[in-house]
């Protein structure tokens, strides 16, 4: 990582943060790495209309405890879950998977919802016929958020998917607190992205 690693979170960013947008960086390898079972994935625009579905193994290729699969999809590994455990970090669940060549890692599932606020800064393509979803919102990384102040402890997501077809992806979201922790771990392939008050930047 850039700049002083003594530098804390709240030295780096002085100013009203609400929370970090979290992700990690290029893992190799497709989360739809072969054809879902059908319902899944939209057959007109790709569009994930079934969050539940997860495959039971995908080819990685990455030493980083956080990735993202090349359809945004965020990997996490043992170091990483454990971690979550140990502090009892909220609002997450691990689902385990092969991620061939003997190794294991996991999907993040952040079941409570932040509405984003998508006024002028996302770009909407048009309404799929099949499905009725946008079929891309960009320009929403990291996101702005309704209301103000802090983001709840622990993990959330975005209530708007972003991206295009199959890599269309909910934003996955962390208090301030939880960054911090984070971060006197050293996770490696970590992206914390902050996330300031809306009308702000
Ligand atoms: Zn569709």
């Amino acid at each position: 990582m850039a700049g002083n690693p003594r530098k804390t979170r709240s030295e780096l960013h002085p100013g009203p943060v609400r929370g970090y947008c979290f992700g990690g960086y290029d893992g190799g390898g497709h989360f739809f790495d072969e054809e879902p079972p059908a319902g899944v994935v939209c057959p007109a625009c790709g569009s994930v209309l079934d969050d539940a579905w997860r495959p039971a193994a995908i080819a990685l290729n990455t030493t980083k405890d956080v990735c993202s699969t090349y359809d945004n999809v965020t990997v996490v590994t043992e170091r990483f879950v454990e971690a979550c455990r140990a502090r009892e970090v909220p609002g997450v669940t691990f689902h385990r998977f092969s991620g061939g060549r003997n190794r294991h890692y996991y999907f993040v599932d952040a079941s409570r919802v932040l509405e984003c606020d998508l006024r002028d800064r996302s770009r909407f393509g048009d309404r799929c016929a099949a499905c009725g979803q946008h079929e891309y919102i960009v320009g929403g990384v990291p996101p702005w958020l309704q209301g103000s102040g802090p983001v709840p402890a622990g993990f959330s997501r975005t209530d708007v998917a972003f991206g295009s077809g199959r890599a269309r992806r909910p934003l996955l979201i962390i208090d301030a607190q939880t960054a911090e922790y984070f971060d006197s771990l050293r996770f490696r392939g970590i992206s914390l992205m902050p996330i300031l008050e809306s009308g702000e930047g």
